[in-house]
């Protein structure tokens, strides 16, 4: 891939920098406008929250940020745009729907496989809506114990249209789960296996999961940082130094899935309980975007993980899944799968 669509306009992939893979600026469940009792949105003040959070993280050294936000999930690219261009971070946004839990639509349950790829493909290749932004790779979501069969054909129409255009893929997963039939199905499609990121690999402690991930020629998302309330961080660092130690470091991408400007309406928990976005920064203190640089690398290194292993993972890896190579030593685990 020569040139990427990042929210502003095309950068060459090997421009992208030290990338965080999964993070968000504004996030809103379907139905969130309907919801009069949450707090008015302002927009104003959530651009300026989102740029100082991007201001932030550039200061860190963070040149790129991924929004794998989906449609249906508050996508709007005019916003991410607004806050790119004043923060200077590339804002790289996706096309793609959320699970069926969180995210249903009425009118991609109706439609045909055929036409949500067309809806995707054209997202991709002429832009959003009328913004003329293009998204830079789909995104596909799956609950859990098992994939629906709404899912199924949402992952089947994000992997047809990634192939015809030649993008990667991003996943969301429940639980560290269904992440190989997310492979199975996608490569079913002609999506080589090394242009999927298996995001969320972090949501369960499953080292014997990630490798398997690893060994079909995937990405593996440790992409929650700082979420302590699904999984401790002390198990994702653990994790991470379990998986350089067997060789998977340029298997393995890092995120926090932090919500940088706020959220739309109020945060739905599992499609059960409305709660506040005040509450889930109580619950889980350290989920910010920075968490990684501030706390998280200090912990790693003292278990001796090296600088070129961070960088392998926020610089090398990111830039391969983008471009499209395959990582050195790995051009047997890139195959289709049957
Ligand atoms: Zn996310």
């Amino acid at each position: 891939m020569d040139r990427l669509n990042t929210v502003t306009g095309s950068v060459r992939p090997e421009d992208l920098g030290i990338t965080l893979v999964h993070e968000h600026l504004l996030i809103g469940y379907p139905g969130w406008s309907m919801d009069a009792l949450a707090p008015p949105f302002r927009r104003a003040e959530a651009v300026s929250r989102g740029v100082d959070r991007l201001t932030e993280l550039r200061a860190h050294g963070v040149t790129t940020f991924v929004d794998p936000c989906p449609i249906d999930l508050g996508r709007d690219v005019e916003f991410m745009a607004e806050v790119s261009e004043k923060s200077g971070v590339h804002v790289i946004c996706a096309t793609g729907a959320y699970t069926e839990l969180e995210g249903l639509s009425y009118t991609f349950r109706a439609l045909p496989v055929e036409e949500i790829t067309a809806i995707y493909v054209k997202e991709l290749t002429e832009g959003i809506g009328s913004t003329g932004i293009r998204a830079g790779f789909v995104k596909v979501a799956t609950g859990a114990p098992a994939i629906s069969a709404y899912e199924r054909k949402l992952v089947v129409a994000g992997g047809r249209a990634a192939a015809a255009v030649g993008c990667p893929v991003l996943t969301h997963t429940e639980d560290a789960q269904c992440g190989l039939e997310q492979i199975a199905l996608l490569t079913e499609q002609g999506v080589m296996a090394h242009r999927i990121l298996v995001g969320h690999s972090d949501g369960r402690d499953d080292h014997d999961y990630r490798r398997a991930l690893a060994d079909r020629g995937a990405y593996v998302g440790f992409d929650r940082f700082g979420l302590d309330a699904i999984l401790d961080d002390d198990k994702r660092v653990d994790g991470v130094c379990r998986m350089i130690d067997d060789g998977y470091v340029t298997s393995v991408c890092l995120s926090h899935d932090s919500i940088c400007a706020g959220w739309l309406g109020r945060p739905v928990f599992r499609g059960r309980r409305v709660t506040t976005a005040e509450a889930i920064a109580a619950a889980n203190p350290n989920w910010t975007a920075t968490h990684l640089f501030t706390r998280i690398f200090p912990r790693m290194r003292e278990r001796g993980v090296t600088d070129a292993d961070i960088r392998t993972m926020l610089v090398s890896n990111p830039g391969r899944y983008f471009r499209g190579d395959v990582a050195p030593g790995r051009d047997n685990r890139h195959r289709m799968i049957a």
